[in-house]
């Protein structure tokens, strides 16, 4: 039974996407607790959320007001909205009739709500009249997306977490759920402390957390997981563990698997993995003997110049042993973020369409200009999130505006981004807080409202769709961004933005799904509030929803069947170690902070986990560069450099390091930001960037 103050609502952090129950007493304080009755959850919540209300209360770094500056020499001032609106809008129209749309372009988060992403899309690729609309979630799935679409037809994830407890075997690769996805993870542990025969492989340079309750870790070499699956697909044909039936009747394409796992011997993939041969058959017997097999990937395969290769590998293994569509069995992409997948939704990249439809597809590109009405939309795909800061650097691209994301701390070779943000000639920065360091880049600064100060929908990884109610009231005069958006777009003139409630802004998303394989014309806020989450589709108004895809085999690709896929590339050679640059740098989160720390970080609980910023190495690199646990060491890169404290220990590989993503600047310098280091080189088809894999070299840290 719900109390009278009580609201259920959603974890604004990690794609899990756990319910919370939020109260609010008579004095105005908050709590949160767990909500028992949320089918991923069950009252479970980690560090992260269950701490949320220090975030929710905590105004104190708020952007309280629309703020301006009128040249690059003047202070940002405090400015009604409408002249805030007026501004922003003289900019981009004049800058839009000079140099075209194409030079304006929108940069945004997998935070956003899909409402706002919905909005973004509409107002970009709609309206202005160009794709240039990216999203910080290009920098953690997109090699996922295309995975699918190669493989099932549609960026689709077959499967729900009720799957977790009817699998037998799981192999997690490059994550570290016990950290970054830790409900799930409490999910896995638990069904195997009950099941002790269920088998959980882990696929990691590192031995992090997830491997205590591993019953193999295969430690490889940075940038051979293709090398490594392609392997296990070999020996599974070998042996005869395959699915023929499925196989024959459910997919195409098994020969040319079947040369690119034949190209290497298993002795010869081991030694390429540095792993053994034998672990190497044992990983593949325990999914090839599995009764249902889920395979769980998220950062550490999509990071990659060859992250499509590496999930398309994985996702080939599924397809051998016929493990999809049928309970406990899938591939499963696992989000970052806790609206990554609703982003997806509403084709909230450059590269997408709204409601899985193609941009290529000129019949696509019809419907939906057809439904909103503006402009028609343009057939090639606009800058990618790296491709955007490069078109701003050099000056092809003008504005760009950056909603709920922090890119100054998150983009690879991050210095090249604040030479974008530095030579653009407008930079709108719509955010909730100061403690973004982007904001320092705004031309314009506007104030959005937070967590439980506006409303919307969020997707979750397992495709759950919930509604997340407000609950207070937003400091100063920050509006939620939807708001922000629909005004903005009125004040550009263009029609189809008189919208009174997000509501409404669903309704219209919804309907734009009809007869789409994530149709969800049966959803609407009211009954989301009324009955809870669904997963898509849910194509009427009394359908349940959809927790598993594919069960009748009937896959989204033309001709109905999977797709098996030979990966492109078995190497990642992105960058090649020297004597100068002897170790790779691997990249990633640590348990109690959240991307920037822009939330996180202001909260003193989460900060006694881990403080400050790290490098981990292996006791011999430590030994050889005279560098003991707790030294400061320099970490250098063909980019940049970084200096922080070392850990040392045998947890990670020899010539491999590990440093955390979260941190920007410390104690007024950038010296923990570790994407001054990372590569900004991509993967060709999902443009994703390679933050897992770079040459550094590290030294003992010497005092001028
Ligand atoms: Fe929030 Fe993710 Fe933790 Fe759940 S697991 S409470 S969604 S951060």
């Amino acid at each position: 039974m719900q109390k009278k103050n009580e609201h259920k609502t959603i974890c604004s952090y990690c794609g899990v996407g756990c319910g919370i129950l939020v109260e609010q007493d008579s004095k105005g304080n908050i709590s949160v607790e767990g909500d028992p009755d949320y089918p991923v959850n069950k009252g479970m919540l980690c560090s992260k959320g269950k701490n949320l209300n220090y975030v929710a209360q905590d105004t104190s770094d708020r952007i309280l007001y629309p703020e301006m500056r009128w040249s690059r020499n003047h202070p940002l001032q405090r400015v009604s909205w409408d002249t805030a609106f007026d501004r922003a809008a003289a900019v981009f129209k004049s800058i839009i009739e000079k140099h075209g749309p194409d030079s304006v372009g929108f940069y945004v988060s997998g935070q956003c709500l899909t409402e706002e992403y919905y909005l973004v899309n509409k107002l970009t690729k709609g309206f202005i009249g160009t794709n240039n609309i990216d999203t910080n979630s290009r920098l953690c799935m997109s090699s996922a997306v295309v995975g699918y679409k190669k493989m099932l037809g549609e960026d689709s994830v077959p499967i729900s977490y009720e799957d977790i407890e009817l699998s037998d075997c799981f192999l997690i690769a490059g994550a570290n759920p016990a950290w970054c996805h830790p409900i799930l993870f409490r999910r896995i542990e638990n069904h195997k402390e009950k099941n002790p025969d269920v088998k959980i492989i882990v696929v990691d340079p590192r031995k992090t957390q997830t491997c205590a309750a591993a019953d193999l870790h295969l430690q490889i070499l940075p940038g051979t997981d293709v090398i490594l699956f392609n392997a296990m697909a070999r020996w599974l044909i070998e042996k005869k563990k395959i699915d023929r039936n499925f196989i024959k009747k459910h997919t195409v394409n098994f020969d040319a698997v079947k040369e690119s796992a034949f190209q290497l011997s298993l002795k010869k993939a081991a030694e390429l993995c540095g792993v053994s041969v034998e672990d190497i058959k044992k990983a593949a017997m325990y999914i090839g003997n599995a009764k249902a097999f889920i395979s769980m990937w998220t950062m550490g395969l999509n990071q990659s110049v060859i992250g499509v290769s590496k999930n398309v590998s994985l996702m080939n293994l599924s397809l051998l042993t016929g493990q999809i569509g049928k309970p406990g069995a899938g591939p499963f992409s696992l989000t970052g973020q806790p609206n990554a997948m609703g982003g997806r939704e509403v084709g909230g990249m450059a590269s997408l369409l709204a409601a899985h439809r193609e941009l290529g597809n000129p019949k696509h590109r019809k419907e939906v200009t057809d439904f909103w009405g503006g402009k028609e939309i343009k057939s090639e795909p606009g800058y990618t999130a790296t491709e955007m800061f490069d078109a701003l650097e050099s000056g092809k691209m003008k504005a760009v505006w950056i909603i709920c994301t922090n890119p100054i701390v998150s983009m690879p070779n991050v210095h090249k981004a604040e030479r974008a943000l530095k030579n653009a000639s407008f930079v709108v920065v719509q955010d909730i807080s100061h403690n973004s360091e982007s904001t320092k880049f705004a031309d314009l600064l506007l104030p959005a409202a937070g967590w439980l100060e506006k409303d919307g929908t969020m997707t979750n990884s397992e495709r759950r769709i919930s509604y997340l109610p407000k609950v207070i009231g937003a400091p100063g005069e920050a509006l939620p961004d939807a708001e922000i958006l629909w005004k903005f777009a009125q004040k550009m003139g263009y029609h189809g933005f008189d919208y009174k409630n997000t509501s409404e802004v669903y309704d219209e998303h919804c309907l734009l799904t009809k007869g789409t394989e994530i149709d969800i014309t049966g959803l609407s806020h009211e009954r989301l509030k009324r009955e809870g989450s669904f997963q898509w589709p849910v194509p009427h108004a009394t359908h349940m929803g959809t927790p598993r895809l594919f069960t009748d085999y009937q896959f989204f690709t033309n001709d109905k069947k999977s797709h098996f896929n030979a990966p492109a590339s078995l190497y990642n050679k992105s960058e090649i170690t020297t004597p100068e640059y002897p170790l790779i740098l691997n990249t990633g989160r640590v348990r109690d902070q959240w991307h920037t720390r822009t939330k996180t970080g202001k909260v003193k609980r989460l900060l006694t986990h881990i403080p400050d910023p790290y490098l981990e190495m292996n006791k011999v690199d430590a030994y050889l560069r005279k560098l003991k646990d707790g030294d400061i060491a320099v970490i250098k890169s063909r980019r940049g450099t970084v200096r922080v404290k070392v850990k040392v220990n045998f947890d990670i590989r020899e010539k491999v390091v590990f440093l955390p993503m979260h941190w920007g600047k410390v104690l007024n310098n950038d010296f923990g930001r570790a994407n001054n280091l990372t590569n900004d080189l991509v993967d060709p088809v999902s443009k994703e960037p390679d933050f897992k894999y770079c040459a550094v070299e590290v030294a003992k840290y010497v005092k001028p």
